[in-house]
């Protein structure tokens, strides 16, 4: 495996391809943002816990029969993953609400949810990744009805497994954001779960243990991502 050009670079990541076509290596960086890029910093080793803790939640997944992108892990920040076509939008689940949910619907937060909810932006920094509804994805051919039912099956399976994972080791999730990629025909888990795409709270005191801590200046940042990976890795 031979790491080629740089074809992308994100906010959080830089995508390369290699010398087979089906592969593509990421490299975690420490660059964190917040508020649609508006918000910018670093939070030192980020990519290193990103990166390994992404991993670990995809090989766990993995052996709950959720394919995902993962292939192998390079170094502390570069693995190889399945190159997958993105599908462009986020989707996000919520057991609690928490951040825009809170404010949109005037729900406090930390308010458990009576059941999981779904919703599907756009991923489209232009327009502020807007908010878009199935009949919405289907006008516009960003997926079809049997993607968009797979994805929503996977998507709430994804949930109860990561839900029951974190409960194990002392940790509420609260809500989080995947993203879905077109491999082989067949819709698969891409793109990173990490404390920058999830909400996770310590189970007797709720403290805050993600990126929320960077987001709305809570102090104690680089700690925290260290604390989830080492909850995880123990
Ligand atoms: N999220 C994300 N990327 C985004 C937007 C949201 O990873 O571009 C995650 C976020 O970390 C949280 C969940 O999705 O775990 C729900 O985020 P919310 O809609 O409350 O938005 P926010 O409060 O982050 O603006």
């Amino acid at each position: 495996m031979e790491k080629r050009e740089q074809i992308y670079e994100g906010k959080a990541k830089k995508v390369y391809a290699t010398d087979d076509k089906k592969c593509y290596v990421v490299s975690y960086k420490d660059d964190a943002t917040a508020f649609n890029g508006e918000k910018k910093g670093t939070i030192v080793g980020k990519g290193v816990v990103n990166n390994r803790m992404s991993n670990i939640m995809c090989q766990m997944l993995a052996n709950h029969g959720i394919e995902t992108h993962f292939i192998k892990e390079l170094n502390e920040r570069e693995t190889v993953v399945k190159a997958v076509e993105i599908v462009p939008l986020e989707v996000i689940v919520r057991n609690v609400a928490a951040g825009s949910f809170s404010k949109r619907f005037g729900v406090e937060e930390g308010t458990v949810l009576q059941n999981p909810t779904i919703e599907f932006c756009l991923k489209n920094d232009a327009l502020q990744d807007p908010m878009i509804n199935d009949y919405q994805i289907l006008a516009l051919g960003i997926a079809t009805r049997e993607e968009l039912d797979v994805m929503t099956e996977m998507t709430f399976k994804i949930n109860t497994l990561l839900k029951e994972y974190f409960a194990q080791i002392g940790v509420k999730l609260i809500d989080f954001k995947i993203e879905l990629g077109r491999y082989e025909g067949r819709i698969i888990l891409a793109d990173e779960i990490s404390p920058d795409t999830c909400r996770f709270w310590d189970a007797e005191t709720n403290k805050k243990l993600d990126k929320d801590r960077f987001r709305r200046d809570l102090g104690g940042v680089e700690e925290v991502y260290q604390e989830m990976l080492a909850r995880i890795t123990k």
